[in-house]
């Protein structure tokens, strides 16, 4: 190592911002620093000239937090807290997150993607750093930088929870030719989607707020809670019998189904993230077949979180019903409130948009969009 990148000779580092990414965080070393060079931060902070520069699922942590002396945390704070994997690891065993800590602690990433289920689905595997403009603004006059958060990379999330905003989408990282780079969220490094694409997103508002809320409920590095995804579908099955969308035999009554999906995801589509979604029923017969069955491999938690979008609308009622269908002694035991919940939400009391709104709670409206419950 030249000494010349010898972090612990800095005079200060920064400190995290609320809900910040690891990316984010050495992106604002690399401006407050004056470097020129992309590399010459990559080399001080992570050892080498490249690596450690991905803004999703970064390598080389344990070169990071050892030359940061750990005032960031450990590896494994660091990459659950910090970087994409909080969203992935509620959906993978306890032993895959290891793997994939131990993957990111060391100098390659390479088949990471591909154990989380990215690589082999029909998502983008490449994913888009998003920010709110209205967060910028704020950010800028509270703390002095922009910076990109957390919880607006998730895939799925496309609106701020804070200003029900919609995200942009940056350029940046989103090609081959600036990979290396470190920057922060700016006016003029976000995509200009066509005239045609910002109406349909426009209008489709409620709808991409919705499965926002979800996955920001069901994905909380803050209080982690992880899915059987093995098991899922029993949950889901669970749902579609009580809809009588299953045969007396347990069969799939797919033309019913797979109609009603498609209308949910239609709306959804207008985000080119989310664009792998269905768009014809042989489509949504195909996808609907895989998330309702025994899991053979990795699914895109985004194809899980949107189908529970769609049958369950918010977290609280999924909870409730997963609870229920997995493990009704628990239930039985605590959990009346939340059956309340989800029978209210049945008997279309209470809408799924509605975020964290009190369990049990009687007074809770029928209103807004909702994925089901006829
Ligand atoms: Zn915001």
């Amino acid at each position: 190592m030249q000494s010349t990148d010898d972090l612990l000779g800095s005079p200060a580092f920064l400190s995290w911002l609320p809900g910040e990414t690891l990316f984010s965080l050495v992106s604002r070393h690399h401006y407050f620093s004056g470097h020129v060079l992309s590399a010459r931060t990559c080399r001080q902070f992570f050892g080498h000239e490249r690596a450690g520069s991905q803004h999703d699922l970064p390598s080389r942590l344990a070169q990071f937090v050892a030359r940061t002396a750990g005032c960031f945390g450990s590896v494994e704070q660091v990459s659950k807290q910090h970087t994409l994997l909080a969203y992935y690891a509620t959906f993978v065993s306890p032993d895959e997150t290891e793997n994939a800590i131990a993957a990111m602690a060391s100098n390659s990433v390479v088949h990471l993607k591909f154990r989380l289920g990215i690589l082999t689905s029909r998502f983008r595997a490449n994913h888009p750093l998003k920010a709110c403009e209205v967060c910028m603004e704020e950010d800028r006059a509270r703390f002095g930088w922009a910076y990109w958060h957390l919880d607006h990379q998730f895939p799925g999330v496309w609106t701020c929870h804070k200003h029900d905003r919609l995200l942009r989408e940056s350029t940046l990282k989103a090609t081959g030719v600036e990979r290396f780079q470190w920057n922060l969220p700016a006016q003029d490094s976000f995509f200009n989607w066509r005239a045609e694409t910002n109406r349909a997103v426009q209008s489709e508002l409620g709808a991409l707020t919705s499965l926002s809320r979800l996955v920001l409920d069901l994905v909380s590095p803050i209080d982690p809670r992880k899915l059987e995804t093995g098991r899922l579908h029993e949950v889901y099955r669970a749902e579609l019998s009580r809809r009588g969308w299953l045969t007396e035999g347990g069969n799939l009554r797919m033309p019913a189904l797979a109609a009603s999906y498609l209308d949910h995801v239609r709306c959804l589509r207008v985000v080119p993230e989310l664009d792998a979604l269905p768009s014809t029923p042989d489509d949504a017969v195909t996808q609907l077949g895989r998330l309702l069955r025994p899991p053979r491999s990795g699914t895109h938690p985004l194809r899980h979180l949107v189908l529970i979008n769609w049958l369950f609308g918010s977290a609280d009622v999924f909870w409730a019903a997963y609870d229920q269908a997995l493990d009704p002694s628990a239930i039985a035991a605590s959990g009346i409130p939340n059956r309340r919940l989800v029978d209210q939400w049945r008997q279309g009391r209470t809408t799924p948009t509605a975020r964290r709104s009190p369990v049990g709670a009687e007074d809770v409206t029928a209103k807004g969009r909702h994925g089901g419950g006829h």
